[in-house]
């Protein structure tokens, strides 16, 4: 599991975050749902080790991942993190095959087995054919699957998405929904999806946490947010367009 407990985090005078505490379960598929600027990217961020919080401790199972009271920041590249952003920025002077064996050849793999990695990591995600196509000659939902492929390759233990679909069209976005969370439970990984997009939310995860102005507002299963909204603010932001 993952554990964040007493998560804070301020800009100068600005809390973006203000006393967060979550558990994660192990396996599980969990969205950070709330409107733009309640600080869901900051939180992600904070998990992924991109940013420190102002004080707080996170636990990766049993082990201590940042506390400011014991001094403890294990550096993002020792967290052993999938990292999947709106931009999927591949890089494009690469092959599908290369863009996905660079994520090994940077955790020094042997050339050998990089390119075996990714050909198995390409075709259980079904996108061997696309092996030696360039980014340009992807569509943007199969360069988003790449980008996925590259954050999978290196066995992470977590997966961290932050609005990996709003990018796609909506007829597209239904789609990757399903393949996206047909590939958290074949791979048995934690994710953490970040979104503004309450239909996403409610549809792909087991656990969604509503965060308003830097607290979590509610916590729960898609239907326990839906049908038992705690405030009237999560009752409009699930219920309501936005
Ligand atoms: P969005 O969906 O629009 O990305 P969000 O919920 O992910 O929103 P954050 O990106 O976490 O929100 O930002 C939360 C608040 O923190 C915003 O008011 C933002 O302006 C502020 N903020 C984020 N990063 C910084 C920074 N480096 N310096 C100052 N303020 C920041």
């Amino acid at each position: 599991a993952v554990g964040l407990s007493g998560i804070s985090k301020s800009f100068g005078s600005l809390t973006v975050l203000d006393d967060v505490t979550l558990t994660v379960a192990e396996g599980s598929f969990t969205s950070l749902l709330g409107p733009s600027g309640c600080g869901k990217t900051t939180l992600l961020n904070i998990i992924g080790g991109l940013d420190r919080p102002t004080a707080g401790e996170i636990r990766f199972g049993s082990d201590p991942i940042y506390s400011d009271r014991q001094g403890i920041n294990v550096p993002t590249e020792r967290r052993n993190i999938g990292y999947v952003f709106q931009s999927y920025a591949l890089w494009p002077h690469m092959t599908v095959l290369q863009n996905v064996g660079y994520a090994l050849k940077i955790r020094r793999a042997p050339a050998a087995e990089r390119q075996q990695r990714s050909r198995e990591m390409l075709e259980k995600l079904e996108l061997g054919a696309l092996a030696d196509r360039y980014p340009f000659q992807l569509s943007g939902g199969q360069q988003q699957r790449v980008a996925i492929a590259r954050s999978l390759v290196y066995r992470p233990r977590l997966l961290l998405l932050d609005e990996p679909l709003s990018n796609l069209d909506a007829q597209l976005r239904e789609r990757a929904r399903a393949w996206l969370r047909s590939v958290h439970d074949s791979f048995g990984l934690t994710t953490i999806l970040v979104t503004h997009d309450q239909s996403e939310a409610l549809s792909m995860s087991d656990q969604v946490v509503l965060l308003s102005r830097g607290s979590v507002e509610q916590v729960g299963t898609a239907a326990e947010v839906y049908e038992r909204p705690r405030t009237a603010h999560v009752a409009e932001f699930v219920g309501g367009a936005n």
